[in-house]
């Protein structure tokens, strides 16, 4: 788990934001969490409608 993982979680942050933060911080979470982690925010946008301005 990482910071994406913890903020998705405690929904602190948007996967809007967390694919970007993703784009960011692949190498350092690794490619297999990567995947991990785009799985939970494909997961995350259908369970949440996108939040509105
Ligand atoms: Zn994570």
């Amino acid at each position: 788990m990482c910071m994406i993982c913890v903020e998705i979680a405690k929904g602190a942050m948007t996967t809007r934001e967390a694919r970007r933060a993703l784009g960011e911080m692949r190498e350092k979470v690794g490619a297999q969490h990567a995947t991990e982690v785009e799985t939970l925010l494909d997961a995350t946008d259908q369970a949440r409608p996108p939040t509105r301005p």
